[in-house]
Formats: structure tokens, C-alpha cells, sequence
């Protein structure tokens, strides 16, 4: 969402209460291992801190759906993260971003650390999806499962375990192969 930032901007300490739901389809098109059945939805504010800094802070909640990395099937992940996001006039995070340490800003950065992942604003609008999607992504895990106890997909016919046993003996070779021995005398011997 495009805020005008006009009357925030005349004073330090004006803010914005904000509710806004995000766009599931364009999120998913930009990292294409996620989906959001359920679109994430932010309420927080915007408040200008002064001298052109602003702090977009508040809950995104929703979730996210990717394809459980054992199985293959939709694994959910519902969420509510907690947004705090810094956005600074454009030529400062230029200025930030092209400054490395020993010089004078690189001392204004150390005093604010938080600086270094701020985003731009151009002083008259404010883009919220650059922020939100930032908390978004950061917080996503690398890998889902669709259950701690997803038993995965045969190594040789590629049946889903968690719907029933294909019977097939993988090769006892492998980094799991003296696991899957043991399974299978406990298994035995539970038969016996
Ligand atoms: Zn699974
Ligand atoms: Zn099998």
C-alpha cells in the first residue's frame, strides 16, 4: 500500500494506523515455493520518528503453503509476526548503502544499527510492501514439513509413507540403511 506521507511528514511523532491485507497471488509470484490460502494481513501504524525516519510497526498474520519437503504435499505453516521496519529518505540509504566502516557515517551506522536493513521512502509517498514483505520472508523457515512425523516418500517406489507401507526392502546402503535395519527388526519382532 502507498501511504502519502503529506501530513505525517510536517511532524515528528504524527502517525497512521494501518489495516491492510497483502496479495497473496503477487507474493507467490515472487518466490514461486510459497502460497498464502489464507492472504497476510497486517494491522499496525506508521509513525514518523523525525528527521524523515519512519517506523512501520505492527502483527502480520496469515498462512503460508509450500509443498512438505519429505512428502510432497501441501505443508501449512499459519503465522503472526510481530513488523518493525525502518524507512529512511532515499540519498540517506544510498548514502548508507555505499559507505563501509572506518568513516564518519560508518559511525553514524554503528548508532543505528537498525539502519542497515532500512528501506527507502522518497519523502512524499511510502510503499508498506517492501517492509511487510522483508518481515515476511525472514521469517518463512527454509523447509516445512506437513507433520514432525512425516514418514516421507519410498526411495524406490515412491509411495507416500504416511498413507501405508509399500512393502519394497530399500538396498542396505546409505546413511539411514542401518536405521531402516533396526525399524525392521522391531518391526519383526512386534509381529512375533
Ligand atoms: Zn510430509
Ligand atoms: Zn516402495
Amino acid at each position: 500500500m502507498i501511504v502519502d506521507l503529506s501530513r505525517l511528514r510536517r511532524q515528528a511523532g504524527s502517525r497512521r494506523e494501518l489495516r491492510l491485507v497483502m496479495d497473496g497471488a503477487q507474493l507467490a509470484k515472487r518466490d514461486a515455493t510459497w502460497r498464502f490460502p489464507e492472504a497476510p494481513h497486517f494491522e499496525g501504524r506508521l509513525e514518523h520518528t523525525g528527521e524523515g525516519r519512519y517506523l512501520l510497526s505492527g502483527r502480520l498474520s496469515g498462512t503460508a503453503e509450500t509443498d512438505c519437503a519429505r512428502c510432497l504435499k501441501a505443508a501449512r505453516l499459519p503465522f503472526d509476526l510481530r513488523v518493525e521496519e525502518i524507512y529512511l529518505p532515499q540519498r540517506r540509504v544510498d548514502e548508507l548503502n555505499r559507505t563501509d566502516f572506518g568513516d564518519e557515517v560508518g559511525v553514524e551506522r554503528e548508532l543505528e544499527p537498525e539502519a542497515e536493513r532500512a528501506l527507502p521512502h522518497d519523502g512524499q509517498y511510502l510503499d508498506t510492501d517492501p517492509g511487510l514483505e522483508a518481515a515476511l520472508w525472514l521469517a518463512l523457515p527454509m523447509v516445512l514439513l506437513c507433520n514432525e512425523d512425516c514418514r516421507g516418500l519410498c526411495p524406490i517406489c515412491g509411495h507416500n509413507l504416511n498413507e501405508s507401507s509399500c512393502g519394497c526392502q530399500p538396498e542396505p546402503t546409505g546413511p539411514f540403511s542401518a536405521l531402516a535395519e533396526l525399524g525392521r527388526l522391531l518391526e519383526k519382532t512386534k509381529k512375533e
